[in-house]
């Protein structure tokens, strides 16, 4: 099991896309979250949207590898998505931020964790503008939050710096490679 962590907006999301299309038999699992769609998003693909309610009804029933709080919202693996993908023999990448790494690093210690770090907060701050998902509320409380998570990059097997997405995806691909012998 892979697990990619790092800022919101330190480009996650793309480097584990360019990932997929050079490594066969690797699948992303679809989180829970509570958070609202965003434009152009489709539920079951880019998350299994819920409401509190739901959420805290899977967490009472033991559904969730892990999950956390982020920026009020809550987020979480689901283990029926992990049943799925491992089920057809293939390997699982969890996209997911500094807590659940932290949490998953706990219950599958063989996991291989690596840390996608952006050039700078300044940059960071400039894509989650650029990217105009979020309300500026949101964003400030994404930027506060990436301190926080940069501060942890050590903690993390791999760290990946994304100055430059085509090198960046590369490395990933590398790591995904050396693991898992394809
Ligand atoms: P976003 O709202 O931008 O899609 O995601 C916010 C943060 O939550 C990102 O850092 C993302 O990687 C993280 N995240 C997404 N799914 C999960 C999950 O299942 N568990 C945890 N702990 N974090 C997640």
């Amino acid at each position: 099991m892979f697990v990619v962590s790092g800022p919101s907006g330190a480009g996650k999301g793309t480097l584990i896309r360019g990932a997929l299309e050079h490594v066969p038999d690797l699948a992303v699992a679809v989180s829970a979250t509570t958070r609202a769609m965003r434009p152009g998003e489709v539920d079951g693909r880019e998350y299994h949207f819920m409401s509190r309610a739901e959420f805290a009804r899977l967490v009472e029933q033991g559904a969730f590898l892990e999950h956390a709080e982020f920026a009020g919202n809550r987020y979480g693996t689901l283990s029926t998505e992990l049943d799925r993908i491992t089920g057809t023999g293939r390997s699982v990448i969890l996209e997911i931020e500094l807590q659940g790494a932290r949490n998953v690093r706990r219950v599958r210690p063989d996991s291989i964790s690596v840390f996608i770090e952006p050039p700078s907060l300044e940059e960071l701050a400039r894509r989650l503008r650029l990217r105009a998902t979020d309300a500026e509320e949101e964003i400030e409380a994404r930027l506060e939050v990436a301190r926080t998570e940069v501060s942890a990059r050590d903690e993390f097997d791999h760290v990946i710096l994304n100055d430059d997405a085509h090198r960046a995806t590369d490395e990933l691909v590398s790591v995904i490679r050396a693991a898992t012998g394809s």
